[in-house]
């Protein structure tokens, strides 16, 4: 086995690196519905220039490296002290390589353990079978879509939908619901894992489980199998789109399994997955290590599922923003302008808003632009800071701090992903800002925009992720999604969205 570690290595490298095959397909096929020249098409073709770029520089796919979690399965005899330690050696190297981002904080402190390792991460499940080979599949589940995964126990009501019940017609209720609250906010188009069944705790990992399961596979239960199909057949048709963007694609892929339950409950517990389905698996000669076989690959012709990568397309007719933005400037954009931005832009993501609350700034941000967004950075050999990945992170975890941040320190832009609430629609109202959509988990098409990195505030007490980083961007590409006239596209595909929920009340399910 004294391949094995590196075996990890490789496994952790192509996971956070290059999609399967399967996964690149779909996302082709998603491409392929949404019409031309559309938001939610604009966001696909910058999601497959982000791809492609990533599987050339060897670079994450999403600056978010998520839960590691490793399910092995191992024959009789296997040492799973010793792979246990090569994993947590792997995951150190791929770390320190810029390959996964420090992910791992202490839940009460928010320190950063700095290698991914850590009390309960990663997830590492072994499981022994009579097959004399290694099985190891991996998944970085990043904490966008995590957050939006949801748990239902029947009988209940369900918002828009009504009474669940303990049956299919219940059970098709939860998952469509659960693409609906989704939103954009798990970096939509997602792909989901529904678990019927077990407890609470069972239920949710059964449900990741079903994510491992190969996108083109065929449930062997014809009940199962005909949920599946009718989730995929209908959950697009709630149009919530690429990044909640609005369009044909909702959901990319559904996969239901069942366990046993206690006769008092009955969980439907569903995994919901962002369009960067980073799961990859392979299998291993048991007395080396050595890597057999990559599974998800298709018919193994690397070429095939490659989508047409353009980034986002310009037109010319886009804005330019440098801060200090002027107010007169912000109020004259709308919902649905495409914004260019040049020179200074701040991170700031969990720790900084709350941070920002109570103490002063340590930079002037006035007239200024935040972005949420945790980069991957690493030093170079001058000790000169790299961006490594750098797309946006989830906004509305930021709500109960932003309108109070965009009053105290002036701020005229604020860029994330998945859109804000009501608080913030009215903070940008009466103060004058916006609200930018970038294209989530388009780490490395970001990364490209901010090279050029000037300083680093707070990096000891937050860490890489949480610290604020002080960049000159060029060329950054962003929607408007929420104006300062009280509009948000944002809060207009949710509405949209649950009247085509309630449809399903009305007509299917009757
Ligand atoms: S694509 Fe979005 S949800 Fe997925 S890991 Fe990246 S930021 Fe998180």
């Amino acid at each position: 086995m004294n391949h094995f570690r590196k075996s990890m290595y490789t496994l952790i490298v192509e996971t956070s690196t290059n999609l399967p095959q399967d996964v690149r397909k779909t996302l082709e096929q998603a491409s392929e519905k949404e019409d031309e020249g559309t938001r939610s098409a604009l966001s696909l073709s910058t999601i497959a220039k982000n791809i492609q770029m990533a599987e050339e520089s060897k670079l994450p796919i999403c600056q978010d490296t998520g839960m590691l979690t490793f399910k092995i399965k191992v024959p009789v005899g296997a040492n799973q002290i010793t792979m246990k330690q090569d994993i947590y050696d792997a995951i150190t190297e791929a770390t320190k390589n810029g390959i996964l981002r420090p992910n791992s904080v202490d839940s009460i402190t928010g320190k950063n353990s700095g290698d991914n390792l850590g009390p309960g991460t990663p997830v590492i499940k072994f499981e022994q079978w009579e097959k004399d080979e290694i099985d190891v599949r991996l998944i970085l589940k990043g904490g966008g879509c995590e957050n939006k995964n949801i748990q239902y126990s029947l009988p209940m009501e369900i918002e828009g939908l009504g009474r669940a019940g303990r049956d299919l017609d219940g059970i098709r209720k939860c998952i469509l619901h659960s693409v609906y609250q989704a939103q954009g906010q798990g970096c939509s188009a997602g792909f989901i894992g529904v678990g019927i069944g077990g407890d609470r705790t069972s239920g949710y990992e059964f449900a990741k489980d079903q994510l491992f399961r190969s996108l083109t596979d065929v449930n062997p239960n014809k009940q199962l199998a005909a949920v599946e199909d009718y989730i995929m057949e209908n959950a697009n048709k709630l149009s919530i789109g690429t990044m909640g963007f609005g369009g044909n694609v909702s959901l990319l892929g559904c996969k239901v399994g069942t366990i046993n339950r206690l006769p008092a409950s009955f969980f439907v517990s569903v995994a919901y997955n962002c369009w960067a389905f980073r799961r990859q698996g392979v299998r291993l000669d048991p007395s080396t290590g050595e890597i057999i076989e990559w599974f998800y690959q298709g018919d193994g012709t690397s070429q095939a599922g490659r989508m047409e990568a353009g980034g986002l397309p310009l037109t010319g007719k886009e804005v330019v923003l440098t801060a200090p933005i002027s107010e007169e400037q912000i109020r004259s954009l709308k919902v649905g302008d495409v914004v260019i931005i040049n020179g200074d832009m701040f991170t700031g993501r969990d720790a900084m808003h709350k941070y920002l609350m109570d103490h002063d700034a340590p930079v002037d941000l006035n007239g200024g632009i935040i972005y949420h967004c945790g980069p991957v950075m690493l030093k170079d050999k001058e000790g000169k800071w790299q961006t490594k990945a750098a797309g946006p992170t989830t906004s509305i975890r930021e709500e109960p701090y932003q309108a109070d941040i965009i009053k105290k320190f002036g701020l005229r832009a604020v860029i994330g992903k998945g859109g804000m609430g009501q608080k913030t629609l009215n903070a940008l109202e009466e103060h004058g800002a916006v609200y930018l959509n970038a294209i989530g988990g388009a780490a490395q098409y970001y990364a490209e925009t901010l090279k050029e990195v000037n300083t680093v505030h707070l990096l000891e007490e937050f860490g890489v992720p949480e610290a604020m980083w002080h960049y000159t961007a060029k060329g950054f590409a962003a929607i408007v999604t929420m104006d300062s006239h009280g509009n948000s596209l944002h809060a207009d595909i949710e509405k949209s969205s649950f009247e085509r929920l309630q449809q399903f009340k009305e007509t299917v399910f009757k």
